[in-house]
């Protein structure tokens, strides 16, 4: 039984170049005298991407822009700039306040509780049933006038 060494990467030399297999997919990866472990540049990319994927995806740069402000009758950035329906109006820069952009992020979201949810509920039905009560009672008065 051969017993498994502790992990060694293949090594060859080839004049004074020495090759080394990738750590990872086993190609070999022209390395230093002094290497024990090598990966080849297309692994490290794959680790790169593995490991800071935002890196490579184009980044999202807030404008500061409120969306859909291209289809504003006008709209003054922060700048200054004005635009008419999205297009620059460069004699009117700096003669208008900014646009005042309402933060979604303020907008509160009231979550209700289950409990809540079934107290409303209740409310509800009662409303509903005092009505109909109301018009029960409406109902025999007016036929109780009538007679
Ligand atoms: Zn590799």
């Amino acid at each position: 039984m051969k017993r498994k060494k502790k992990i060694e990467y293949h090594s060859y030399t080839e004049g004074s170049i020495r090759y080394m297999s990738c750590m990872t997919c086993g190609r070999y990866e022209t390395v230093g005298e002094t290497a024990t472990g090598v990966r080849c540049s297309r692994c490290v990319n794959m680790i790169m991407m593995k490991n800071y994927p935002l890196e490579t995806k184009p980044s999202y740069v807030p404008t500061g822009r409120p969306p859909g402000w291209h289809f504003m009758k006008e709209f003054v950035d922060k700048d200054g700039n004005v635009f008419h329906r999205g297009k620059e109006v460069p004699k009117l820069k700096g003669t208008l306040s900014p646009t005042m952009v309402k933060s979604p992020k303020k907008r509160k979201i009231k979550r209700r509780t289950k409990e809540q949810m079934l107290v409303a509920r209740h409310k509800e039905k009662k409303a509903v049933l005092k009505k109909a009560v109301k018009k029960q009672k409406d109902f025999i008065n007016h036929n109780i006038d009538k007679g």
